[in-house]
């Protein structure tokens, strides 16, 4: 029986955990959760899981979590180190990294030091940070949860990595990939917030929009699979159905396929090296009828430049993109800025920035912290 404690269990990647637990529930027990605001529905999760320990990170609504609990043996945890608590108190083998954004950092670092596995959604921890995290991990202990990065971890098991002579993301395009570029301008949050083929949170379907969600990914790529940028190229796949590929050094090219659903990689996350049954849609090549595949437009999603350019250039450069896009895509849903400048403010802030080429945390947290003011120059 594995331990499991799940950061963000109240959000997409965090309810298709549990979804995976209650699936294989003589081979898990969850003995941490943890959520920011929607409080009620952690007191559901407590009810029908029982963990030992549960975080929530806004303190306001920590009393109200307390009162409705108050028969539960249940700890509640709160306050600005809760996620690194839970990580510990919880006793967790495996830690499931869903929050969204920059806060999981300290968790992640937390996780790897304890010789716990990160099972990682939080893909912001490595690209503001991943210089600092992989050298922490062992092999094998930091577990993709993202399905490309699942799909290149299962597809690299055919060879060796020096036999690696490329990885090739797809990625669905999002919803406005065939818009004439000078439409973009005008789109609103509510065409932004409807994703072709995923259903995901409101951060990362924006990020998905805009192509920056992919600009993530070459970074994150990078650290998790110890790559150069010129070995990480990107495809437009609308169909979702290749979740990504590596090829060899002898031009055989190994894909991972299946219908998207996120609960395939995150229960290899969690059963790896294992694999167990899991109930999904029918992989009916027929019905698909067709896979397609195109060329990214770097110039109508410049986003991915900076992907590129924080992969090859390293330092700063991730932890000042990310943080500046945090705020960008904020601005954005709050209709405050256009679609086409959360990319544009994003590179405004890289250019602005002080880099640091071998950044320490402390660096990196200066530099996200600055992104973070600076941007909200543009935004007034
Ligand atoms: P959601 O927005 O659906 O969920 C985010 C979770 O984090 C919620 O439980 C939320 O709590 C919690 N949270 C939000 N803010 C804070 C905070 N300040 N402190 C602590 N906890 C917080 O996001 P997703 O599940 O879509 O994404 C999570 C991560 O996984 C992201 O990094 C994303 O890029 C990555 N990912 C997601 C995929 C997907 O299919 N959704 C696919 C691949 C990667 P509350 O509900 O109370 O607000
Ligand atoms: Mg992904």
């Amino acid at each position: 029986m594995k331990h499991i404690a799940i950061l963000g269990s109240t959000g997409s990647i965090g309810k298709n955990t549990l979804q995976v637990v209650r699936n294989l529930k003589d081979k898990f027990r969850v003995t941490g959760l943890s959520t920011h605001s929607q409080w009620e529905f952690l007191a559901e999760q407590v009810e029908e899981f029982n963990p030992s320990h549960v975080a929530l990170s806004n303190p306001q609504l920590a009393e109200k979590l307390k009162h409705r609990l108050s028969y539960n043996q249940t700890e509640i945890i709160c306050g600005n180190n809760c996620l690194k608590d839970i990580v510990l108190k919880s006793k967790a083998d495996i830690v499931v990294s869903a929050v969204v954004g920059a806060i999981g950092l300290s968790a992640a670092i937390e996780t790897v030091q304890a010789g716990k596995i990160l099972a990682l959604a939080n893909k912001e921890a490595l690209v503001m940070a991943g210089n600092i995290v992989m050298p922490l991990a062992k092999k094998n202990q930091i577990l993709p949860v993202d399905s490309e990065h699942s799909a290149i971890f299962q597809a690299l098991q055919s060879g060796k990595q020096n036999e690696i002579k490329r990885i090739i993301i797809t990625a669905s395009g999002g919803p406005f990939y065939d818009f004439p570029a000078d439409t973009l301008a005008g789109v609103t949050p509510a065409q932004a917030l409807k994703h072709p083929t995923w259903r995901m949170g409101q951060k990362i379907t924006i990020d998905s929009a805009t192509l920056m969600n992919k600009a993530l990914e070459i970074i994150e790529a990078k650290w998790l699979f110890n790559l150069e940028a010129e070995q990480i190229d990107v495809v437009i796949h609308p169909q979702s159905i290749i979740h990504s590929m590596v090829e060899f050094c002898d031009g055989s090219v190994i894909a991972q396929m299946g219908m998207p659903d996120m609960k395939v990689p995150i229960q290899y996350a969690l059963t790896y090296p294992e694999r167990e049954g899991l109930n999904v849609e029918p992989f009916d090549l027929p019905r698909i009828e067709s896979l397609t595949f195109k060329k990214p437009d770097l110039e109508k999603f410049p986003a991915l430049k900076l992907g590129y350019l924080a992969a090859r250039e390293g330092g700063t450069i991730g932890a000042t993109l990310n943080a500046a896009n945090e705020i960008a895509v904020q601005a954005f849903l709050e209709k405050k800025i256009r679609f086409t400048e959360i990319s544009f403010f994003v590179e405004k802030v890289i250019n602005n920035h002080r880099f640091i080429k071998d950044p320490c945390l402390e660096e990196i947290l200066e530099a996200d912290a600055w992104a973070r003011q600076e941007i909200k120059k543009c935004l007034t």
